[in-house]
């Protein structure tokens, strides 16, 4: 996305954004995602910095209206950006409950 995320390694249990500072939510990966099944922590800190300014970084870079929020995966520790088209978007996806299984 033209911009560059330093790859910090997040503490085991309560992992940050980097951008903002705010605790990451665990966020369900959709089932056709190139990700797998599984979940990411993802920043849904709607005032955090790298979600508030990419919506004018994608409409001056592609005209667009659309941002994108700060994710993290747990299983490669690797960061990027996932894509958002409202402030609303992909939050009913947040996991509240951890499912411990059987
Ligand atoms: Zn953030």
């Amino acid at each position: 996305m033209g911009r560059t995320v330093r790859k910090e390694k997040p503490s085991a249990e309560d992992p940050r954004c980097p951008h903002c500072g705010a605790a990451l939510s665990r966020w369900r990966t959709p089932p056709m995602s190139s990700w797998g099944e599984g979940w990411h922590w993802v920043c849904f800190n709607d005032a955090c910095p790298y979600f508030v300014e990419g919506w004018a970084w994608m409409a001056t870079q592609y005209n667009v209206h659309a941002s994108y929020r700060y994710r993290l995966d747990p299983e490669t520790d690797e960061s990027g950006p996932l894509p958002v088209w409202s402030a609303d978007a992909h939050k009913d996806r947040i996991v509240t409950e951890v499912d411990k299984g059987s």
